[in-house]
């Protein structure tokens, strides 16, 4: 059984206490997280600080040659991270699921290696000449959540290291285990003190909460809910952090009247259901015009009822647990509730565990629960609707702004009502679908800032302009 250490200043460090992380498809102990406290949060800090003179000096080619070693390491380890991430988050080895996740991470953690912001020359004439150039921040702190543990962790530290940033990472206390040998296999490849990282147990005094007042830390990245986002943003005031905060959603598809319910129906299931709807841009409420809302019903409870559903280190899964007590209980109150007002299509009972078959709802508005709150679990109302018009003011009708879909055989009309949409990403016949060089964040309160591609990075950089 794994009994992770600490890794601070390139050296494993084990804390007195330590906590047990669950195994979400039995109940088992999947593994022991080092328990830190403040003493171990400032200890990584300053080493992340002492390091940054030196990475942040570094030639822009070895920043960059550092980065493809760090996806070097996690592709020659996918089997053994993605085990991990299986054990402590629940989800299959198979389908969209934990080997889909490390692969991803190598993926974008090469994407990002090959970014560059390189200084630019605004004016060069005889009155004078201006440069600008992004400058490092410091040490970033990178407080991650526990649906994609591996993905998310490498979306918050390759930015930072790429453009000359130190970085101390503290994973959700649901899933520390893989984060923790992330951190250790990158640090076989990058100088002591560049990448750290503490975990905790959420108990009496928050590691997130420290990290977001600490002085040492200059710039917080921050993936997780709302509320708790709102509390980082009030604690990194004092200190003027910059932060990136990518939070909740709840995203809305939109099924115009000519689209072909059997075409869409499997890339509408997995917008929905990618994870067990555990993802931040999922599909988690869908509008289906009047005139096939009963064919596009139909055909999502044919895909549905067919997607294995099952311990995730089964290699027949494709679908796992609900990946902790707390969201199974939120998922099956809203089936709850929406069973009384709705009609339930498919599921609607929960499994043994935190397993909670895929369901589907129909027969609900804005104003139900289940279609205003961020279910983040396994179940999707359907609501129907006849005028297009209608449609776009309910899906608009939320503080969120995450992600939103159209889906229609007219792809140019799509396009041009995809800007009628209140939300950072608008896909077109598919959902969810994020890629390392097109920017991702929220509109409204999903967030601030945005991931991926140079404007991703230069998130991670000051300006400074150098005028003569
Ligand atoms: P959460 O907010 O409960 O926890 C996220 C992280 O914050 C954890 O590491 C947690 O330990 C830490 N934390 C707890 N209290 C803190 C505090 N006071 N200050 C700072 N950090 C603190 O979120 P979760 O339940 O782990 O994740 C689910 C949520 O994350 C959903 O709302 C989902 O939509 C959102 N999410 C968003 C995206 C995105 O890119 N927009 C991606 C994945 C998940």
């Amino acid at each position: 059984m794994r009994d992770e250490a600490l890794t601070i200043n390139g050296e494993a460090m084990r804390t007195a206490d330590r906590f047990a992380v669950i195994n979400p498809g039995d109940g088992s102990i999947a593994g022991y997280a080092s328990n830190a406290g403040r003493a171990e949060l400032d200890r990584a800090v300053a080493a992340a600080r002492d390091a940054f003179p030196g990475w942040s000096r570094k030639p822009d080619e070895e920043l960059r040659a550092a980065c493809t070693a760090v996806a070097g390491q996690i592709n020659d380890n996918t089997e053994e991270l993605a085990r991990l991430v299986t054990l402590e988050q629940g989800k299959p080895l198979n389908g969209p699921g934990s080997r889909w996740e490390i692969g991803a991470a190598a993926a974008w953690a090469e994407h990002t290696a090959g970014l560059a912001l390189p200084p630019r020359v605004l004016q060069d004439d005889d009155d004078g000449r201006v440069e600008l150039y992004r400058r490092p921040l410091g040490v970033v702190g990178s407080i991650t959540p526990w649906n994609f543990p591996v993905l998310i962790a490498v979306w918050h530290m390759l930015p930072a290291l790429r453009t000359g940033n130190t970085v101390v990472i503290k994973p959700s206390p649901y899933t520390p285990l893989a984060t923790t040998r992330l951190v250790e296999l990158m640090n076989e490849v990058l100088p002591a003190g560049v990448v750290n990282i503490v975990t905790g147990d959420d108990g009496m005094d928050s590691l997130g909460a420290a990290m977001s007042a600490h002085a040492g830390i200059r710039k917080i990245v921050f993936t997780g809910s709302c509320a708790t986002g709102k509390a980082v943003m009030r604690s990194a005031a004092e200190t003027m952090k910059r932060l990136t905060l990518e939070l909740g959603g709840n995203d809305a598809g939109i099924v115009l009247p000519d689209a072909d319910p059997g075409a869409i129906a499997e890339d509408l299931f997995w917008g929905a259901f990618i994870n067990n709807g555990q993802t931040c841009a999922a599909m988690k409420r869908l509008y289906v015009h009047d005139s096939i809302h009963d064919d596009v019903c139909d055909a999502l409870v044919e895909v549905a009822r067919n997607v294995p559903v099952g311990p995730g280190l089964d290699e027949g899964s494709i679908l796992g647990p609900i990946q902790n007590r707390m969201q199974f209980d939120k998922v099956k109150r809203l089936v709850e509730d929406a069973g009384s007002r709705g009609r339930v299509l498919l599921g609607g009972a929960p499994g043994d565990g935190l397993f909670f078959p895929p369901t589907i709802v129909s027969g609900l508005a804005n104003g139900d629960p289940l279609v205003d709150e961020e279910q983040f679990g396994p179940v999707l109302p359907v609501i129907r609707y006849s005028e297009v018009e209608d449609a776009v003011a309910a899906a608009n009708d939320s503080p969120n702004g995450l992600g939103g879909s159209l889906w229609s055989a007219d792809v140019e009309s799509a396009r041009r009502m995809a800007l009628r949409l209140e939300c950072g990403s608008v896909w077109i016949n598919k959902h969810g679908a994020i890629q390392p060089n097109a920017p991702f964040g929220g509109v409204k309160q999903s967030g601030l800032g945005v991931e991926f591609g140079e404007e991703g990075l230069a998130e991670y950089t000051d300006i400074q302009v150098v005028l003569s």
